[in-house]
């Protein structure tokens, strides 16, 4: 099994080809700006974008975004295997300029040239309970993830109080303090509870749920539709320029707090929603 090169092909997928459900939801969005809009005119050049890097095999954004991958693999697998393949996969992604060079080293201030550094790319692990490996790759913008939030509650000057009711004042008080930067429309990933780091990693998690996914918990999957509908209505639109569609859709996960603590973490995703994902079984791999 040559893993190096199914993770590379997946790459390739994920920085050029835009997942359907990603691009299904900005053709809707198109749909519903008003003819003529300047929301309607972004909308349809991220479309034309989108199709053109798909019949060129270029990336659909100059900004190939932060590496981060999450690989699920059973009892048996060495990390240290997967980890090779990854590394070895983005550094000839980034020679075939799938991936921009985006890993800098904060002290010298120098771009690594080929991607890779101190968790660069950022490699989550989990062992698991299948027969099968799973891999998932994201790729997070630069400018989309400076637009990402963490709130402690309560918030006095946002009369935001420890209860959902205080969670939904947070996240519009995020969106509407983006003002569409980060490009919108994009997808807001939220993470209820944990201590500050892990409540900022549920948030990012959620990003790899496919639009128009409900929590199962049907308190909270209400309370997503209600938010994107509440969001949609702020007219800040695709970009800031105005318009019906800030925002694609409001994926919210949830994990128990201490006693006095209650974080809310914000991890917004850009239009540009790359992310792809391959399961390995024997020596069968599937893309998806
Ligand atoms: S935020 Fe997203 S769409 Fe905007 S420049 Fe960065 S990667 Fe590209």
């Amino acid at each position: 099994m040559d893993l190096k090169s199914h993770i590379l092909e997946m790459i390739r997928r994920s920085t050029s080809d835009l997942s359907p459900d990603v691009e299904n939801a900005l053709a809707a969005a198109v749909q519903n700006e008003a003819e003529g809009s300047a929301a309607r005119n972004a909308l349809k050049t991220i479309m034309e974008n989108i199709e053109l890097a798909r019949k060129e095999s270029t990336p659909i954004c100059q900004d190939t975004g932060a590496l981060i991958f999450y690989v699920d693999y059973p009892a048996g697998g060495r990390e240290k295997d997967y980890t090779t393949a990854i590394r070895e996969a983005v550094e000839e992604a980034t020679a075939k300029q799938y991936l921009r060079p985006n890993s800098v080293d904060p002290v010298t201030g120098r771009n690594t040239g080929n991607n890779l550094g101190v968790n660069a790319p950022y490699i989550h692990f989990n062992q698991w309970d299948e027969d099968y490996a799973r891999i998932r790759f994201m790729q997070k913008g630069g400018g989309c993830e400076n637009c990402g939030a963490q709130y402690r509650l309560p918030d006095i000057p946002l009369n935001a109080g420890r209860d959902l009711a205080g969670v939904r004042k947070v996240i519009l008080d995020a969106v509407n303090n983006a003002q569409g930067q980060g490009c919108a429309p994009g997808v807001i990933g939220v993470g209820i509870g944990g201590d500050r780091a892990l409540s900022h990693i549920l948030a990012k998690e959620q990003l790899f749920r496919k639009i128009g996914e409900r929590n199962p918990d049907p308190v909270i999957a209400e309370m997503e539709t209600a938010l994107l509908k509440d969001i949609n209505k702020l007219g800040i639109g695709p970009m800031g320029f105005g318009g019906k569609t800030t925002a694609l859709d409001v994926l919210i996960g949830v994990q128990n707090r201490h006693p006095a603590t209650y974080y809310v973490s914000i991890a917004y995703m850009c239009w540009a929603n790359r992310r792809k994902s391959i399961i390995i079984k024997g020596n069968e791999v599937t893309y998806a």
